[in-house]
């Protein structure tokens, strides 16, 4: 047996395990930081997905995270009709006081290695300038300052701000975003944009972040209402917008949303499926959030083409998540569910 099948034998018992094609634990000795790259399905083409460098409590947290996200990349891609598989990449490091271009060069040497079959754009804790020096040691990256469509956050939010629209048509057969209150949690490099494009339109803003200083910027900037991270979902919205990180729909949350729908950024909103199903119960809306927040990686996908081209993809967001909703509806079934049903239906087709 070699060490790869050894690894893929223990790693079959976790929870979040969905035969990954294959799981990569690399350690980077010279900054005592652990790499691990998960690749969930290449039956599209060579999985693209976010590498995150985040300071997880544990090792098994930052497992846990890679395995999902990973899946959910193969889902996100199969829905935005990309010609790419599913995979991601966690870097356990604080962003804040590890990063530098030394462990970024690291990083991608171990992306290089695989040599293709796993392709990495950026995701929490990493930026555009982080991918440039990426991609001077490995072809295998998008995104970065130079290419034709740069940074992924504003077509992520575009695709977020569309989504919304489409959820409230479908819902209240209204669209219209001006006087409508939204929470939204997390103001980075999405959650920021998408206040932006609210506040435009007219909408009432309450903020929550864990940085003090995007909370006061964001008080001045769209004369929003800030609100403790923790009691973003309790916020008698119209709109919850979760934009931060995942699982924040949780057995503690679940019964306190106050909003009727639920759309956001974050990936992997759900902490498990059957969230999924008490939302539906409860008679919120989610949008969910692979099919949501496909904007920046079409972004990714898409490179060539040109920002109005990648824009055009990026609107069409809309029409899948009218069809999930419809779907819903109809065979009153969870929205999360039907997007998984409608993933693995691409997969089984390709596949053959
Ligand atoms: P980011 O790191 O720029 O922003 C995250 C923000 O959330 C930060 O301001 C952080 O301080 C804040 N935050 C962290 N924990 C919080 C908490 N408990 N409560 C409130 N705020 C908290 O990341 P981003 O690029 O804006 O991505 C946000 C989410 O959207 C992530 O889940 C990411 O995976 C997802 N996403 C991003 C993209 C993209 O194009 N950037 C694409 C798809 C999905």
């Amino acid at each position: 047996m070699t060490m790869e099948d050894f690894r893929q034998e223990f790693l079959a018992d976790h929870p979040d395990f969905d035969n990954h094609e294959q799981v990569v634990f690399r350690r980077l000795p010279e900054f005592g930081v652990d790499v691990i790259i998960a690749i969930h399905n290449t039956v599209l083409g060579p999985a693209l997905g976010g590498a995150r460098l985040w300071k997880y409590p544990t090792k098994a947290a930052a497992l846990t995270d890679v395995l999902r996200l990973s899946s959910g990349m193969t889902c996100k891609n199969a829905l935005a009709g990309l010609e790419f598989g599913g995979g991601k990449a966690v870097v356990i490091a604080d962003p804040q006081r590890d990063k530098s271009p030394a462990l970024l060069r690291a990083f991608a040497r171990t992306v290089n290695d695989l040599e293709g079959r796993y392709i990495s754009g950026e995701d929490v804790g990493l930026t555009p300038p982080d991918m440039d020096i990426l991609a001077e040691v490995t072809p295998y990256v998008r995104g970065g300052t130079k290419g034709p469509a740069g940074d992924p956050s504003p077509f992520t939010a575009l695709g977020v701000f569309e989504g919304m629209k489409e959820a409230r048509r479908f819902k209240f057969d209204d669209e219209r975003i001006a006087g409508l209150t939204v929470s939204i949690q997390g103001l980075g490099n999405v959650g920021w944009r998408v206040a932006e494009m609210l506040h435009e339109a007219g909408a009432k803003l309450v903020v929550s972040d864990i940085r003090g200083d995007r909370v006061k910027e964001a008080e001045t900037a769209f004369g929003a209402t800030a609100v403790d991270p923790e009691k973003s979902h309790r916020v008698e919205a119209d709109i919850y917008a979760p934009c931060a990180l995942g699982a924040i729909i949780n057995d503690e949350t679940v019964d306190e949303i106050a909003a009727p729908i639920v759309a956001g950024s974050a990936n992997n909103q759900l902490a498990a499926s059957y969230h999924g199903q008490l939302l539906a119960e409860r008679d919120i809306l989610f949008a969910p959030d692979y099919v949501l927040n496909a904007g920046g990686v079409i972004c990714l996908a898409r490179q060539d083409e040109t920002g109005p081209e990648i824009e055009s993809r990026v609107r069409s967001i809309a029409r899948t998540l009218r069809k999930i909703f419809e779907t819903a509806a109809r065979e009153n079934l969870p929205t999360s569910m039907v997007a998984g049903q409608m993933a693995r239906s691409r997969l089984k087709h390709r596949a053959g």
